[in-house]
């Protein structure tokens, strides 16, 4: 059974000053996927510094090149997950919450966009904890070799809008666990 590190990933936030995800937003976090995977699941003391992924002209960070240097660095007995406050992108979209390597190792989310100041909203932490648990377990599930689920209310639904992310649970349906269960997970 892989542990889950959580790697926290440091960027220039708006301001011009360097940001990186709040130490107990990410002890909510492990203490989550711990539960959720049921494996040992720890914050790593070293953060990695994404200044190598950012566009400067988009003012976001680069998804798939954060995922390889997250692999170039992985441990390899463990699952990586990067977790960042920088805003995400792949070329193609305008942005993403987050991406995994499908079948593989090294996963990274933001919470620039599950936040509700984002919305203009007034801030709610319980929100934004619930959103950031639903898509560290939905990135990780691609780890597993898991696709996108057309049940709604399953964590691997796709999810490109925070609505999305509110309907659905934190939780596998029941095809989606299997392949996890046979991984020797549960
Ligand atoms: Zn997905
Ligand atoms: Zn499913």
């Amino acid at each position: 059974m892989k542990p889950i590190q959580l790697v926290p990933l440091s960027g220039a936030g708006g301001n011009g000053f360097t940001q990186e995800p709040a130490l107990d937003l990410l002890e909510y976090l492990a203490a989550g996927l711990a539960r959720a995977f049921r494996v040992p699941c720890r914050v790593s003391s070293r953060s990695v510094e994404l200044g190598f992924a950012l566009d400067g002209r988009r003012g976001q960070y680069y998804s798939s090149a954060i995922l390889q240097e997250l692999e170039r660095a992985a441990d390899v007995d463990a699952r990586i997950l990067g977790v960042t406050s920088c805003d995400l992108y792949v070329p193609v979209l305008t942005f993403v919450f987050g991406e995994a390597q499908l079948d593989g190792a090294c996963a990274v989310v933001s919470t620039a966009r599950l936040s509700e100041p984002f919305y203009g909203l007034p801030r709610r932490d319980d929100l934004l904890r619930e959103r950031l648990l639903k898509e560290a377990i939905h990135e990780l599930g691609h780890t597993f070799g898991l696709r996108h689920c057309q049940d709604w209310r399953c964590v691997m639904a796709s999810s490109h809008a925070v609505e999305r992310l509110d309907v659905k649970t934190a939780d596998f349906c029941s095809r989606c666990r299997k392949p996890v269960f046979q991984n020797g997970f549960w």
